[in-house]
């Protein structure tokens, strides 16, 4: 199938896979992983979709479907290995190409309705960034009488202070300084604190049950723990290149775990896609052109942005 026009996001991961950060790659590439637009055509089989339709594309678009992990919506997690959106070798060895286009052809049952109440100017950040913190916040059980600090007030985390309070969560932002923190008190933030000033890591010890780590630059994965009630969870979501290291006795005398989460499955990916429907949610962006994405790439890079640029497609004419 077919679809067109609508908002693209640009994520890190787009800089990185283009620069060639993270490994060799085979150019040319086209990369965007957070694909927002409206079905133009669709092939004969096709049955959840019609042409018209308001629909977004994530982060994977193929996998074995016939592996557990599969079968049981976590395509993510595919034993056979994901086939990502960009970047991925295609069963007949093609190299995939993202949403940097003006269309794309994707596999139907990867393909999520998008709701027509979010705004297509707004919306396509959600397909990574939002189903990356809605997934472990539903995994670990965030909701009413849990207490869930963010770490990290970029595109991920603002999203992910978004939807855990919407959850019905309290909700703390652990940030390295305080410069955004009127915005993370609007986005539903029920405290605030500086990483930067010790006597944060003092004052919360032992307090949260989930955290959920953002950040993907080097942190002392130890003071973080120490920050876990009994039995919380301290979740990896950012890709932090050198191997983290933390006191075991902090993680034994507690009961407490260190726990990595990808995004999500498509079943999971279009629950948080009505989710943020019916709680009214979007990412907060800046919308640009395609002449701009040069200019914004060193923004992303700068932390220069919030939160996240979302590219018009219909300047990718
Ligand atoms: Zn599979």
């Amino acid at each position: 199938m077919i679809e067109r026009s609508g908002g693209r996001a640009t994520a890190a991961a787009d800089i990185h896979t283009v620069r060639g950060d993270w490994g060799p790659i085979t150019y040319p590439q086209v990369v965007g992983h957070e694909i927002v637009g409206r079905v133009a055509q669709v092939g004969s089989a096709v049955t959840k979709h019609q042409v018209g339709d308001r629909v977004g594309v994530g982060c994977e678009s193929g996998s074995c479907g016939e592996c557990e992990q599969c079968k049981k919506g976590q395509e993510v997690y595919c034993l056979k290995g994901n086939l990502q959106t960009y970047n991925g070798v295609d069963a007949d060895g093609t190299i995939t190409q993202g949403g940097y286009s003006q269309t794309t052809v994707v596999n139907e049952d990867f393909v999520l309705k998008v709701p027509e109440s979010l705004d297509p100017a707004r919306v396509a950040p959600l397909l990574c960034a939002g189903v990356t913190l809605y997934s472990p916040l539903k995994h670990w059980k965030a909701g009413p009488g849990t207490k869930v600090a963010v770490i990290g007030m970029g595109g991920l985390g603002h999203v992910g202070v978004k939807i855990a309070h919407a959850m019905g969560a309290e909700v703390t932002v652990l940030s390295r300084t305080l410069s955004k923190q009127d915005d993370g008190l609007a986005f539903g933030a029920d405290r605030y604190y500086a990483t930067a000033d010790p006597a944060t890591f003092e004052k919360l010890a032992g307090t949260f049950d989930l955290i959920l780590n953002t950040v993907s630059a080097g942190l002392d994965h130890s003071q973080y723990v120490n920050l876990l009630a009994v039995d919380g969870t301290l979740v990896i979501l950012g890709a932090p290149t050198a191997p983290i290291s933390v006191d075991a006795m902090s993680l034994v005398a507690f009961r407490r775990s260190i726990a990595g989460s990808a995004n999500g499955g498509i079943p999971d990916t279009q629950e948080m896609l009505d989710f943020c429907a019916e709680h009214s949610i979007l990412p907060e962006t800046e919308l640009i052109s395609a002449s701009q994405i040069n200019d914004a790439y060193e923004r992303v890079l700068a932390s220069d942005v919030r939160y996240r640029f979302v590219i018009d497609a219909k300047t990718f004419a």
